[in-house]
């Protein structure tokens, strides 16, 4: 524990980080538990954003044992989400590095999570959407023959470029995962003309839904939780807000550059403010900070915790974003959504009309915020609210499918009672 009390998880993690080189080894398995033990992992902001009401259902569930490993492939990002949702992880490996290339990261990931497999011997890993957490996890995973779950599962543009990489993130979970927890009908539509088998597909909607409700009930019972939003909002008074966020690997450098002109044409309106947090990531950062700073209808803010960021959805008007996560939140919020990118692996909110594809292109940005801006009726048309992505009681279901899953698996493995020696005389 640090000396305020909190979980030392940079510890652990470099505990395990010595692990990987094999200087030391720590058994973390409990032969005296006989329960089915689920380790859940993820690396990300999103990822732990879609994977804390999980963890909640399944330690409700006493017959089961959960634990948490976190590859930290984000630092910061994530630590905010542990954080909120009080989430101490049973092992870190803190892999985040500066400047990190995919293949460095893809290899750092394969190795430390076979150390912490071997170290915690889990009977199953449930691994989450798109990262190459979840891909490499998976991977260290098959490695040793331990089965995978795989929430969120399915998503396809059919583009192994884009999003890149998480299209073939996704694409080798698939392949390998028994059991898929499909948000949608098309998902798991996605996933049968691969040739999963029907009956290891689950349509369970989306935990980014169950997250953001109760995050949004949370707020109502406590709105001080979100004071920084407030504060943002009497600074805009009067004022159309505009809520930003970039972050894809597809749109830096061009992509960027059009993103920001959009941004500063947009900002130019007297009756228009911008909220932007910005991604740590330099390639966002900086360019931002080099086109945008100083304008005084635009706030450039550092990332938002999850409740902040919940709340600013909530009072702004509109919604620029090439974030796939915010795509799915949108809807269930009644926020019209300009995607900027130039394909989408979550359709459902463009066919339920409250999500437009704009690219990463200046002028339709502009174009299109404008006529959202200034015409009521297409303003109106786009601001519904609709939960395309789920119901919110997606966790509850995906722990339930577990617990079933390992309770029949348990009962096909037990030694039978008439072939015990004691029960069977003849045989003794
Ligand atoms: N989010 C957040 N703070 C911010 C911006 C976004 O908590 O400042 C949340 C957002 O509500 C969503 C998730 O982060 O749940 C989306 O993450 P991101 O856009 O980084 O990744 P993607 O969803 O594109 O994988």
């Amino acid at each position: 524990m640090t000396p305020d009390g909190r979980f030392d998880r940079r510890g652990l993690g470099k505990l395990h980080a010595a692990t990987a080189l094999g200087q030391r080894h720590v058994a973390f398995r409990d032969s005296s538990d006989p329960r089915p033990h689920i380790a859940v992992t993820f690396g990300t902001r999103p990822e732990a954003i879609k994977m804390f009401p999980v963890i909640r259902e399944l330690r409700r569930n006493r017959a089961i044992r959960t634990s948490v490993i976190v590859t930290a492939q984000h630092r910061e990002l994530l630590d905010q989400v542990l954080a909120l949702a009080e989430i101490e992880p049973d092992i870190d490996l803190d892999l985040m590095q500066q400047a990190q290339g995919l293949d460095a990261l893809a290899a750092r990931i394969l190795t430390g999570f076979t150390t912490a497999l071997d170290d915690l011997m889990p009977d199953r890993v449930l691994v989450h959407g798109d990262t190459l957490t979840t891909s490499m996890a998976t991977m260290a995973c098959y490695f040793r023959r331990i089965p995978v779950g795989h929430v969120e599962a399915g998503l396809r543009s059919g583009n192994i470029y884009s999003p890149w990489p998480e299209e073939v993130n996704r694409k080798v979970t698939g392949a390998i995962a028994d059991l898929h927890f499909a948000p949608t009908e098309r998902a798991a539509r996605a996933l049968r003309r691969e040739n999963v088998s029907p009956s290891a597909i689950h349509v369970t909607g989306n935990t980014a839904i169950d997250a953001l409700l109760a995050t949004r009930d949370r707020i109502a019972r406590t709105p001080s939780l979100a004071w920084e939003i407030e504060k943002l909002r009497k600074r805009f008074d009067g004022k159309r807000l505009i809520c930003v966020t970039a972050h894809r690997r597809e749109n830096f450098g061009e992509g960027m550059r059009e993103i920001a002109g959009a941004i500063r044409e947009l900002s130019d309106r007297s009756d228009v403010a911008i909220a932007f947090p910005l991604h740590p990531n330099p390639g966002v950062r900086d360019l931002m900070l080099r086109e945008l700073n100083g304008h005084a209808n635009i706030a450039l803010i550092d990332p938002l915790d999850y409740v902040s960021f919940v709340r600013l959805m909530e009072i702004s008007d509109l919604i620029l974003t090439d974030s796939g996560g915010i795509q799915e939140e949108a809807p269930s919020l009644g926020k019209p959504v300009l995607v900027m990118r130039n394909e989408t692996e979550r359709p459902e909110a463009i066919e339920a009309g409250t999500a437009l594809l704009v690219g990463a292109n200046r002028n339709s940005i502009v174009a299109r915020a404008t006529q959202l801006l200034d015409c009521d009726a297409s303003y109106a048309a786009m601001a519904k609210a609709c939960n395309p992505f789920g119901d919110g009681k997606a966790a509850a279901r995906i722990a339930r499918i577990l617990a079933e899953v390992h309770a029949a698996h348990e009962r096909a493995t037990r030694p039978c009672a008439l072939t015990s020696p004691a029960a069977n005389p003849v045989n003794s």
